[in-house]
Parts: structure tokens; C-alpha cells; sequence
């Protein structure tokens, strides 16, 4: 239903971000790794394009459960919002040390600059409104889309301390996805279905 990680690589692929990623020079990989005082251009527009990307996803994140909050009450969004804006809180940082601008400086709650990430949260939205449970259902896709985009930010940064920082928001979403499965098997008495990423992989992540 969401093919946002797909269409958001054919769009760096059209930008000629992930060639550029990929053929950069290894004394340059090298010299970027090494990392130092920040500025722009130690970062490739691959790991710049994600970082972006991030904040604004994290933003999301927050958004939709303030919202879902205000309709329904549940506890369970008021807690894991306020997660959420501590990952923004830790993508602006990174965004601050590189120079780079902040998406979301001014934006109001379910304001986006992507396009892509303001059709999602719509979705989301009018599917979260429909009950309770599509509410808990929402929360289960934003998860684990977070997982698999985080996943990708990494493979493709080349830097520890931007991946440290994805590490920490991605051992974040493991905790919210199994919130959300957890309130959702409450409520149904079924166990949580992936909705997303593989089936495999929600287990792997729902039993550790
Ligand atoms: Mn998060
Ligand atoms: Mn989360």
C-alpha cells in the first residue's frame, strides 16, 4: 500500500544521489570517515538527502500519534510521541553539526516539505480515524517503515557518530513496534500481522 521507501529511491536514483554514493573515491570515503569539525561538505548528498529525510519522517511519527492522541486518548501515543520528538531533537543535532537546514523549522504538526511524507501522513491520518484499532494499526506501518528506512540511512552513511544516532532511534522503533503489537493483540486477541516489512522480520523484532 505504501511504496514510500521505493519511490523514494527512484528519486535519488534520478538525482544521481546514489551514483554518487556509490562512486565516490575511497580517499574521499576515507577522508569523510575520518569525520572532525563537521561542515557540509564531509558528507555526501546521499547522507545529507537522508538526514533530511529523517527529521522530517521522526517529525511525522510525532505528529500522527499527537493526533491519534487527540482522538482517541489512547496512552500509549501520548508516551511514544513524546519519543518521537526526542529523535527529532537528535536528527536537528546531527543537521545542526553539518550545516545542513531543517525541514521542519516552522512547520505546524502535520506541515511537511517532502511531498511523499505529507501524502503519508494523510493516509495515515484518515485510516487512524477510522477506530481505535486502525489507530493501533497506523503506529504497527509508521514503525515498521521507520525500521527499514533507518536500516538503509545506515547502510548507506558512512560516518559513526550519524549512524550512533540511527542506531538509537531504530532501538527506539523495535520498543514502539512492540507497543503498538502488544495494544493491538489486547484489543484483538491476535497476534501482530506485518504490514510492511516481512513477517520474519516484525517476529524477529517482537521476540527479542
Ligand atoms: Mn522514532
Ligand atoms: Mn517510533
Amino acid at each position: 500500500m505504501f511504496t514510500k521507501k521505493v519511490s523514494r529511491r527512484e528519486m535519488l536514483g534520478m538525482t544521481g544521489a546514489l551514483a554518487a554514493a556509490s562512486m565516490l573515491p575511497a580517499g574521499e570515503a576515507m577522508a569523510a570517515r575520518r569525520g572532525g569539525s563537521g561542515g557540509a561538505t564531509q558528507l555526501t548528498a546521499a547522507e545529507k538527502n537522508d538526514l533530511a529525510f529523517m527529521r522530517e519522517e521522526e517529525k511525522l511519527a510525532r505528529d500522527v500519534y499527537l493526533t491519534l492522541y487527540d482522538i482517541w486518548g489512547t496512552p500509549v501515543f501520548a508516551n511514544i510521541a513524546s519519543s518521537e520528538q526526542q529523535h527529532m531533537d537528535a536528527i536537528l543535532n546531527l543537521l545542526n553539526t553539518y550545516n545542513l537546514p531543517d525541514p521542519a523549522a516552522g512547520n505546524l504538526v502535520g506541515e511537511f516539505v517532502n511531498a511523499e511524507l505529507q501524502a503519508l501522513y494523510d493516509a495515515l491520518i484518515a485510516r487512524g480515524k477510522q477506530s481505535a484499532l486502525e489507530a493501533l494499526q497506523v503506529g504497527g506501518v509508521i514503525e515498521e517503515t521507520d525500521v527499514e528506512d533507518l536500516v538503509a540511512a545506515m547502510a548507506t552513511s558512512r560516518l559513526s557518530n550519524i549512524d550512533k544516532v540511527y542506531q538509537n532511534l531504530l532501538n527506539g522503533s523495535y520498543n514502539h513496534l512492540r507497543a503498538f503489537a502488544k495494544n493491538i493483540q489486547s484489543l484483538t486477541g491476535q497476534p501482530y500481522v506485518a504490514q510492511v516489512v516481512s513477517q520474519d522480520i516484525v517476529d524477529s523484532i517482537l521476540d527479542s
